[in-house]
């Protein structure tokens, strides 16, 4: 046997496991999902490389192993997945690969209490959770298609070693050496009571060993490990849909809306899918692409087949087809005209759903919307297929009331002679409503939509019009504002600025194209726009960028 090596954690790993060991003392459980969970993805993983590479192919009868030996107080959980090489075990368990630990602390401390496992389960931080109930973790992994295993260990204060060692097959051990005041986890009623909990939607088998009363030692499977996606509805409970959401999203709210439905025809498959009511806190650094899950006949395949376009990524769920063959590759996954039907009527009934929804009168798809509108207007530049339909339930911020309101309201309030929509769109709200662009608007009581998110910067052009109103900037607009009279005629009188106007031009010089007297404004002096080139908060964006 070789020496040990002895590596340090980065510094953020060092802080994180201060922050999840201290944080999440009273979700201590979740330690077993995320050990699970991340047994379960390698063996996922291991099953889709042995498709190509037979050498890599999973044993038949492949399955996660969680076996309590209570004299020596440990846990051990075992898979038959990929595994990890020596180098992979000092990268993925002693760095962190995404940015933002400090956000991730901040938010961390900020949280109530039920919210922070779900901060842990987003963050990708899932295996540091052991040190809730270990002082000790080994971690023994040999990686599918190597003869060399190798063994982590770490106390979780700041260091760990790599030791060779052996393993008969490919996989992980996990060994935790519990803390004394977490010994209750070796109990096999807790561990069930917890893979019921958490685990009962793992498609592989889940088995825990138990000593039966006579000593002798049976592994008894643990989990149902059915698809429940694949039940008739009526057989579904609320409770069992929510925790399927939770466990696919690892998130822990309720999901805003349940789609749950089978399609027969040209193509036959399942759809389990979720509009969840939280935003994940890091949602705007994830992938952009939807990460819905496809399976062939209940065996999961990928979470990379962009099943619903980008501007639906926050929808979460699985969709589970016949037409596939089980062995379905890459390459084919890319050619198949079967993805792409699949994809356009799971498009389809989502639209159908958030539409409904945007009828509802409750509070509730306006809360939908502040989380996850900005998402859903990326859909009113890219997609021209669905551009419409989305501007159809977009809600906005506008000068008339706080309320969100639909563009389908504006209109109904819009001025007699008014044909265009005014929109304005700056960094943040307030600084909107307090602009100067506005006073010309607002004295003669025309409405105009407040637009603070990035991406506002961009849809209005590609939209261009809805129901056949034109979407123009008020930045473009002054010469509209003449067509209509101001509440208040003697704030428009035309001050004497013929001699102002020239030498305005001379101190100014280059530095501006021209400089006019306007109408557009009731109390303030002056007012710096554009007029051919982008939109101000165009420019601004781009000078973020670098352009
Ligand atoms: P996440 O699972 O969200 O990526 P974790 O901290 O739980 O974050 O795990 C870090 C990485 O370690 C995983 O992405 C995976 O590559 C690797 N890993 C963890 N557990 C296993 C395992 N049982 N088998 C193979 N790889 C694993």
């Amino acid at each position: 046997q070789g020496q040990p090596e002895q590596h340090e954690f980065s510094a953020e790993v060092g802080r994180l496991l201060d922050l999840v060991v201290h944080a999440l003392y009273s979700d201590r459980e979740i330690f077993l999902r995320e050990l699970v969970a991340n047994a379960a993805d390698a063996t996922d993983k291991r099953r889709f490389e042995g498709l190509t590479n037979s050498a890599l192919a999973l044993p038949e009868n492949a399955s996660i192993r969680i076996a309590p030996e209570k004299d020596k107080k440990e846990l051990v959980i075992s898979d038959d997945g990929v595994g990890m090489t020596h180098d992979e075990l000092a990268q993925n368990l002693g760095t962190i690969a995404r940015s933002g630990t400090r956000a991730f602390g901040e938010k961390l401390n900020a949280a109530k209490a039920e919210d922070r496992p779900s901060l842990i389960g987003q963050f990708g931080v899932g295996f540091y959770a052991a040190f809730m109930v270990a002082d000790r973790v080994d971690v023994t992994s040999r990686k599918a298609g190597a003869d060399e295993a190798w063994t982590w260990s770490s106390d979780g204060k700041g260091a760990f070693t790599l030791t060779p060692s052996t393993r008969s097959t490919p996989g992980t051990d996990i060994v935790l050496h519990m803390k004394s005041d977490a010994e209750d986890f070796l109990d096999s009623w807790r561990l069930r009571s917890i893979i019921r909990k958490w685990a009962d939607h793992i498609s592989w088998p889940i088995t825990l060993r138990e000593v039966n009363e006579d000593g002798t030692v049976e592994e008894k499977a643990a989990n149902e490990g059915t698809a429940l996606w694949r039940k008739p509805k009526a057989e579904i409970t609320p409770e069992q849909y929510t925790e399927f959401y939770r466990h696919i999203a690892r998130a822990f709210d309720e999901p805003y809306a349940t789609m749950h439905w089978h399609a027969e025809g040209t193509t036959e498959f399942t759809a389990l899918l979720f509009l969840p009511n939280a935003r994940p806190f890091d949602f705007m650094e994830q992938s952009r692409e939807s990460k819905i899950h496809l399976h062939v006949r209940r065996m999961f395949i990928t979470d990379e087949a962009d099943l619903l376009p980008n501007w639906m990524r926050f929808v979460q769920g699985v969709v589970d087809t016949e037409d596939l063959p089980l062995n379905v590759s890459r390459e084919m996954l890319q050619a198949t005209p079967v993805l792409a039907r699949i994809r356009k009527a799971v498009t389809k009934r989502v639209l159908t759903e958030i539409k409904t929804r945007a009828k509802d009168a409750d509070a509730g798809f306006n809360a939908f919307w502040e989380n996850f509108g900005a998402v859903l207007k990326e859909g009113l530049w890219e997609d021209s297929e669905h551009r419409q339909e989305i501007a159809g339930f977009a809600r906005f911020h506008t000068t008339h009331g706080d309320d969100l309101t639909t563009l389908d309201d504006y209109i109904s309030r819009m001025k007699d002679g008014q044909d265009v929509i005014y929109f304005l769109t700056g960094d943040n709200l307030d600084a909107l409503k307090a602009s100067a662009q506005l006073e010309g608007f607002h004295a003669r009581g025309l409405e105009v939509l407040l637009l603070s998110d990035p991406v506002d910067a961009f849809w209005p052009e590609r939209l261009h019009s809805y129901n056949d109103k034109t979407l123009r900037s008020v930045v473009y607009s002054h010469g509209d504002l003449e067509k209509f009279s101001t509440d208040n005629e003697e704030t428009v009188e035309a001050a004497n600025v013929d001699t102002l106007v020239p030498a305005l031009k001379e101190a100014l010089g280059d530095a501006v194209k021209d400089v006019r007297s306007t109408v557009r404004l009731t109390n303030s002096a002056v007012v710096i726009t554009s007029e051919g080139g982008p939109d101000l908060a165009m420019q601004r964006l781009m000078r973020r960028s670098g352009q």
